[in-house]
């Protein structure tokens, strides 16, 4: 199969092919029966104006067989799959695919165990790794800030019990600094990550991290909050003054509505088997999905998820786990 990869501008042949994804399973199929169609897609999701030279840096190739693209001036061979988390993949395309699908058609999305099962893959350890490497493609280069109203709490997650509570030597809890827009009554775009603990620093960098300039951020009284009129933002907190147990659910209601469907979904999909090391992992899932919560399409979330899947840095088993070990040595 030989397609020409020229920009859209100047070949009729890329147009509207850009936007398709797949609405129900059968058009999942139907789309992707081969492993050139695969392929091609990948291509275009990688190169949407037209495929770019890595060496040469001149426009224009053909897609050839093995997903290899070649280069219009330079005859350079490109492969659409280096550099992304399908490179040095043993399995097919369309298997990936399936999982993709998998993962983005169930509001809940897919444990390993069940990408398993449905795929038949013959280990556990290839299912997990593979959303291991689906959840780093969750993340999208350069994403935007929250903005606006935001609501910013820490909670910790995992172990024993739930809520506010600290976890002692040993612990498997995690504290997890949670960001939602307030959006009129109800909720924007969230944010959430793993932090080392409760100090300023600590809170101070996931804002910077989350959250635009300018912004309004509404806290509980916790005094390590103060001081975020310093570094750029406008600053409300809300002390607590009654000891109802829900009083702190009052207080701001979108962090713990967050934290509890996180809660929820840890438990339910994943059967809380999320061990701490990997947990940030989880919250980009959670994160991607909920910010994605009223898309009309679950097929445009398995667009998003492969176009951002071929943009980011491989991510091999070793460095997934290695990660993991350093996480673990650092008590981060
Ligand atoms: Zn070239």
């Amino acid at each position: 199969m030989v397609i020409q990869l020229t920009p859209p501008t100047t070949s009729g042949s890329m147009v509207g092919m850009e936007e398709f994804y797949p609405r129900t399973i059968l058009e999942l199929e139907d789309r992707f029966a081969t492993e050139d169609a695969c392929r091609e897609y990948l291509v275009r999701l990688r190169w949407p104006d037209g495929f770019i030279c890595p060496r040469c840096r001149r426009q224009g190739g053909w897609l050839a067989t093995r997903g290899r693209v070649i280069c219009r001036d330079c005859r350079h061979q490109a492969s659409v799959t280096a550099g992304t988390i399908f490179q040095d993949t043993h399995k097919p395309l369309r298997l990936w695919f399936r999982a993709i699908w998998q993962v983005t058609s169930q509001k809940n999305g897919a444990s390993a165990f069940n990408v398993q099962q449905v795929l038949g893959l013959g280990s556990y350890l290839t299912a997990w790794t593979w959303l291991h490497k689906l959840r780093r493609a969750m993340v999208r280069p350069g994403r935007d800030f929250l903005g606006g109203r935001v609501e910013v709490d820490e909670t910790y997650v995992g172990g024993e019990g739930e809520g506010k509570k600290k976890g002692g030597r040993g612990s498997d809890k995690a504290l997890v600094a949670i960001a939602v827009e307030e959006d009129g009554s109800g909720m924007g775009r969230i944010r959430m990550a793993r932090i080392a603990d409760e100090s300023r620093s600590s809170l101070y960098c996931f804002i910077r991290a989350s959250i635009k300039p300018g912004s309004t951020i509404h806290t509980d009284g916790n005094p390590s909050y103060k001081g975020l009129e310093k570094i750029g933002y406008a600053h409300e907190a809300t002390v607590l003054l009654g000891r109802e147990k829900d009083a702190a659910t009052q207080l701001l209601p979108r962090v713990h509505r967050v934290a509890s469907l996180l809660k929820r979904w840890l438990l339910g999909t994943h059967q809380g088997a999320v061990h701490p090391n990997y947990l940030d992992y989880y919250l980009d899932e959670f994160t991607f999905r909920f910010n994605r919560r009223t898309s009309r399409s679950r097929g445009k979330l398995f667009y998003r998820l492969l176009q951002q899947a071929v943009q980011v840095e491989p991510a091999p088993y070793r460095s997934i786990v290695a990660d993991a070990a350093e996480a673990r040595d650092h008590k981060l």
